[in-house]
């Protein structure tokens, strides 16, 4: 098998692989970025409305009311140092991008745009802030075509089209690096690596109706759960309030942020019942169920009654087709009416990874030692999507993800140029060190008669969907893992159907599906232990959020499906914290 050596491999060409990447490769360490697409393929290029930094450009604005709204959107499940980290260092992760190329939309005194997201307060929870740098509705675009070029001037190592499989680790845990299958021949590689650096974004595609680009598989997600890290937080996963109704593609918040907003079949704009000040600006989760809501109890637009409308003619065209092209577009492709004339038919979709690989503010894997306290996995790291830092907690604010990204891919590529610094030689790779990924390639060289990959990813996709949605119960949570329990088994038996042409990709789907099913396992699984309502996870027989039992992280491991908890990390580095209250908006 070929080999090759590298001071640090990223798995992951996404905004947070890249970020990560250029700041190692501007301090001269020798990177390896993989990548299953072209790395401006990656989903970061999909993300429309924009990153979250206080500059306060509109509106007056500081990181100190960033920091508590993104804690209260969390509903206090976000660990507050890692969030206060992230707060102050966005303006300057924003004037960074300015400086590698991003083309952000101005305001006419020539600063940067800035339009109001979900969840944003001036004054610890008062008046709507302004806080989301856009570039149109196409900033994701921006960022990574800019970090890809940076990258390139930079001379990071690409290896483009590469499938990682399976990471590699000795006897000690210490992890050097993964096997990784080159697409276009089907031959694999062995990348031995100092420091390793998951960036494999989110998880999407558990879900049949989502948001997200088909290669969100959650590869790095459970990568790690084989190697026998435990994910955290995974029952908290984001329905995004406006998807396109029946078909999943994402309308941005930024639209509501522009003036639009929500309408149910009577005509009423119902968000002023939910969240009377916030109104259709309340955070993700409190308008996901609002929508959800009104859809159950029979208030719902068209013929089924099972959507609602998202306003936006009121705004006029011009405003439509400058803030909002992309949406426009994408609205007069796929239902042919034109958003600056006819409402948008719109029902929650799945979205955002809220939970994912537990790390620490420098990038870190954490793993558990005894109760309470947790150690670093030793040469691992993981950041973005794929990662539960956790700023998040049990819900996102939208634009703070593309700020995640940003804030964390730098700072664990600060950290690993320390740790380099001491490490001077590669650590020697066991024997054996490939074996579990080359009989995983091997499992899939068998092509015949049985059921289909395909056809087991849309029964897990349904499964989820029926199972783990907006409001969940304990029977039906239940159902949803024996069903995936019974996938998992069946999986072991299917095939690669004999006629595909394209043999290559068809054993990637396989493997993205044996990553679906484990990730799916986790987050059906650690939606059935948490017996309270908390952010994105609204259990009907649980409505309340419990402090006193649930205030804290859960960890699911592979192994016997074992739930661990942890605490949140309440205490901020600088300021105070924001202790947990009634969350209203
Ligand atoms: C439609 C949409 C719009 C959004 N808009 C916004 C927004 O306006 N603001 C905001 O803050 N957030 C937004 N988000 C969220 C945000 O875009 C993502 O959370 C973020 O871009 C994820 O970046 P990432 O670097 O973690 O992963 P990604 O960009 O998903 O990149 C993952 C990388 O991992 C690679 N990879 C995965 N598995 C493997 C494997 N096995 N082998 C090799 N490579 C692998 C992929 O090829 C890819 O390069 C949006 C999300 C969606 C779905």
């Amino acid at each position: 098998m070929e080999k090759r050596s590298f001071d640090t491999l990223i798995i992951g060409a996404g905004g947070g692989g890249l970020r990560a990447a250029l700041q190692l490769s501007q301090a001269e360490a020798r990177v390896a970025v993989v990548s299953k697409v072209f790395p401006t393929r990656s989903h970061t290029v999909a993300a429309q409305g924009g990153v979250n930094a206080a500059l306060a450009n509109v509106l007056p604005d500081n990181w100190h009311w960033h920091m508590f709204d993104t804690v209260k959107g969390s509903d206090y499940l976000g660990d507050q140092d890692a969030i206060e980290y992230m707060c102050r260092a966005a303006p300057r992760a924003v004037y960074e991008l300015e400086h590698f190329g991003v083309p952000f939309s101005r305001l006419e005194t020539g600063k940067i745009y800035q339009r109001a997201f979900g969840g944003q307060s001036r004054d610890f929870g008062g008046e709507q802030a302004v806080r989301t740098c856009a570039a149109a509705d196409r900033t994701g675009h921006a960022i990574l075509h800019s970090l890809y070029q940076q990258n390139i001037h930079a001379r990071t190592h690409f290896f483009d089209e590469y499938f990682a499989m399976e990471l590699v680790q000795n006897q000690d845990g210490y992890f050097l690096g993964a096997v990784a299958m080159n697409i276009a021949d089907g031959e694999p590689i062995l990348i031995e690596a100092k420091t390793t650096i998951l960036a494999t974004g989110g998880v999407g595609q558990l879900f049949r109706t989502n948001t997200n680009a088909l290669v969100n598989t959650g590869d790095g997600m459970a990568m790690a759960l084989r190697a026998g890290i435990p994910l955290q937080d995974m029952e908290f996963f984001q329905f995004h309030p406006t998807g396109i109704a029946g078909k999943g593609m994402l309308i941005t918040e930024g639209a509501r942020g522009e003036g639009g907003y929500l309408l149910n079949g009577d005509g009423e704009r119902f968000m002023e019942r939910y969240a009377p000040n916030a109104k259709d600006l309340a955070s993700r989760d409190v308008v996901s169920r609002a929508i959800a809501t009104e859809v159950r109890e029979g208030r719902g637009v068209g013929p089924n009654r099972d959507h609602v409308l998202l306003k936006l003619d009121h705004l006029g065209a011009d405003i439509v087709k400058k803030r909002l092209p992309g949406i426009r577009d994408m609205v007069m492709t796929f239902l042919h009416t034109d958003p600056a004339d006819t409402p948008i038919p719109v029902y929650p979709t799945a979205h955002y990874t809220m939970g994912g690989i537990p790390t620490d503010r420098h990038g870190q894997v954490v793993v558990p030692v005894q109760q309470g306290a947790e150690e670093p996995v030793p040469g691992l790291y993981a950041v973005g999507e794929c990662a539960c830092v956790s700023v998040h907690g049990a819900n996102r604010l939208g634009g703070n993800s593309l700020l995640d990204i940003l804030v964390f891919g730098r700072a664990a590529a600060n950290h690993v140029i320390e740790q380099l610094k001491e490490q001077r030689y590669h650590q020697p790779i066991p024997g054996d060190a490939a074996d579990v990924a080359l009989e995983r390639l091997a499992r899939w060289n068998r092509q015949g008669k049985g059921e289909s990959i395909a056809a087991l990813r849309a029964q897990l996709t349904k499964a989820m969907e029926d199972h783990c949605g907006v409001f969940r119960n304990e029977d039906v949570l239940q159902e949803g893992q024996q069903a995936v329990l019974a996938l998992r088994e069946r999986l072991q038996d299917a095939y690669i159907d004999d006629h595909s042409q394209v043999f290559n990709t068809a054993r990637i789907e396989a493997m993205e599906l044996e990553n679906l099913v484990d990730t799916a396992l986790a987050t059906v699984s650690s939606a059935l232990a948490r017996r309270e309502s908390r952010g994105a996870h609204s259990r009907i027989d649980y409505p309340e959020r419990d402090d006193q039992q649930w205030l804290k992280h859960s960890l699911f491991s592979l192994e016997d499906l074992k739930m661990d908890y942890k605490p949140v990390r309440m205490k901020p580095l600088t300021v105070d914290s924001f202790p947990p209250k009634k969350r209203t908006y």
